[in-house]
């Protein structure tokens, strides 16, 4: 295996792409760093297919430049890219046994027999199909067609690998079991992995770093922690996980603190991203509180301070087996969800209509710029 020494895998360089007059991909820069397990995030349609395949070299850029370890790879025909892809739709050959499809690559490669021979056995081993290698695609589970489609993916030692919602045909619990299998088996090989997914929780627990797009414009790039706690803007926190977006309006900024006031009239201090000097006294915005980062008291008397406290009235409860989900409404008829986990013993004094108070986590209350 050849020694990398750029640790830049993929770079994405001001790319553009065009259907006719349609922009499905505009002005996309970014950086994946060889052994990353990288993830693209976004909602059908938004352009993260079109970039994957401009990688692999199916489809043309429109402007700008892709370049692989250090080379500019415009005019390298696909299978000369040190890239393979593994399809949702696993296209794995029927007349061909599981060992056979593993080997194809290598075949296809010119590799010598013993050591294709070799390679399948390694695979085989790698993606626990042992048992598995004489059969035929239309004899194995979904899970097991799809460690087939990775394992001849993984199987010529490629430099990247792109996946397209390999994970979507499959149902729940396999899907979660995959994504481990994913994790470890990017950790044990050390291929740099470029994820294609619309599902914001499997992004969330394989990837290192994940990119969130919406109308062919990349979002904001950061690891699933920041991109979950300091979403980038309203798109973002909205798409990654459930948010309450409060309309507030700038009263003080220092730095990354934010004070404004809400709808209703009260007072929330806010952490914000954006550089300072783009806010300021009377900026309108988004306050972001996630529910889970919520907080319920029904004495009048927390001991959190006033200009954090947000008041209410219970409006509605739903159980959902590890936490209650709470509609609090405020006075301007805003509604603010709260979840509250079902053995925190705060419930008891929990009645609708009842008079609440909420307060956020510290740090958890995030301005966004509208
Ligand atoms: P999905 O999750 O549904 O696959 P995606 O984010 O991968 O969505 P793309 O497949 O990259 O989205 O498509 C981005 C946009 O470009 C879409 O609006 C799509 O209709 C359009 N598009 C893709 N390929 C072509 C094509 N060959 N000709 C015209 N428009 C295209």
């Amino acid at each position: 295996r050849t020694r990398v020494t750029d640790p830049t895998a993929v770079s994405i360089r001001n790319v553009k792409k065009q259907f006719g007059d349609f922009v499905a991909l505009n002005n996309i820069s970014l950086e994946i760093t060889d052994n990353e397990f990288f993830t693209l995030l976004g909602p059908s349609g938004c352009g993260k297919t079109t970039l994957l395949r401009m990688i692999a070299g199916f489809e043309s850029t429109s402007d700008g430049e892709i370049w692989l370890y250090g080379d500019e790879i415009e005019t390298l025909p696909p299978n000369h890219r040190p890239v393979n892809t593994v399809f949702q739709s696993y296209a794995l050959f029927p007349h061909m046994n599981v060992a056979q499809n593993i080997g194809f690559g290598l075949k296809m490669l010119g590799w010598p027999d013993s050591e294709q021979q070799a390679r399948v056995d390694e695979m085989v081993q790698t993606v626990k199909l042992q048992e598995f290698v004489h059969r035929k695609p239309a004899q194995l589970s979904g899970g097991q067609q799809q460690r087939v489609a990775l394992a001849r993916a993984i199987a010529p030692k490629p430099k990247v690998l792109l996946l397209d919602e390999p994970l979507s045909a499959l149902d729940l619990k396999l899907r979660q079991q995959m994504r481990a299998e994913l994790k470890s088996l990017q950790r044990e090989t050390g291929i740099t992995f470029v994820f294609v997914t619309h599902d914001q929780e499997e992004a969330l627990t394989m990837s290192d770093r994940v990119a969130v797009m919406s109308a062919g414009e990349l979002q904001q790039i950061g690891s699933p922690v920041e991109v979950y706690e300091k979403p980038a803007n309203r798109f973002v926190a909205d798409f990654i996980g459930e948010t309450n977006l409060l309309n507030a309006t700038v009263t003080n900024v220092v730095d990354s603190i934010v004070h404004c006031t809400l709808d209703n009239g009260e007072t929330i201090i806010a952490e914000t991203d954006s550089t300072s000097n783009a806010l300021s006294v009377g900026t309108l915005g988004l306050v972001s509180l996630r529910p889970e980062r919520l907080t319920i008291h029904t004495d009048g008397n927390s001991s959190v301070a006033k200009a954090n406290l947000i008041r209410g009235t219970l409006a509605g409860a739903t159980y959902l087996g590890t936490d209650t989900q709470y509609d609090v409404q405020l006075s301007d008829n805003t509604i603010v969800r709260v979840r509250l986990q079902n053995d925190t013993g705060l419930h008891a004094n929990l009645t609708n209509g009842s008079s609440v108070e909420l307060s956020a986590a510290d740090g958890s209350a995030r301005f966004l710029v509208n």
